[in-house]
C-alpha cells in the first residue's frame, strides 16, 4: 500500500465528496472522539477516519446506532497487514464494495463494528 498517496487522497476529499445522509453525518460528528485509538491507527495508514468510502447504520434499542461495516479506500496494492484487531474493532480486506471510480491501483478495507450515539435531529 502507498501510505503517502493515500494520505494525499484523504486530504483532497472535501465535504462535497462525502455522503450527506443523516447516518453518515452522525458518524463524522463523533467517530474521531469516540474511537481515538482507531483514528490513530488509520492515520498511520494515511486514512482520515471521518472520511469513509461507505458506511451505514442500524438503530439499536438503547438509542445508539450500530455501523456494522465501514469501508475505507487505500491506494496502492493490497498488503499483508490485514486482518488486524484493534480494541473491539476488526479490520479486514473486502472485495464486496460499491464501484470505485479510480484509475490508480487501490483496495478497500472494512471495519466492524462501530457503535455511536444517535445525534441525528429527529
Ligand atoms: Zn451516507
Amino acid at each position: 500500500m502507498d501510505i503517502e498517496k493515500t494520505r494525499r487522497y484523504y486530504d483532497s476529499l472535501t465535504d462535497d465528496d462525502l455522503c450527506d445522509c443523516d447516518s453518515c453525518r452522525n458518524f463524522r460528528m463523533q467517530i474521531r472522539e469516540t474511537y481515538p485509538r482507531i483514528a490513530e491507527y488509520l492515520d498511520t495508514l494515511g486514512i482520515d477516519i471521518a472520511k469513509p468510502f461507505e458506511t451505514w447504520s442500524i438503530e439499536l434499542e438503547n438509542g445508539e446506532l450500530l455501523y456494522p461495516e465501514t469501508m475505507y479506500l487505500i491506494l496502492g496494492e493490497p498488503s499483508g497487514s490485514f486482518p488486524v484487531q484493534i480494541d473491539d474493532i476488526d479490520v479486514h480486506l473486502t472485495d464486496s464494495h460499491p464501484y470505485v471510480d479510480m484509475d490508480d491501483p487501490h483496495f478497500v478495507i472494512e471495519l466492524s463494528s462501530f457503535r455511536l450515539k444517535d445525534l441525528r435531529i429527529k
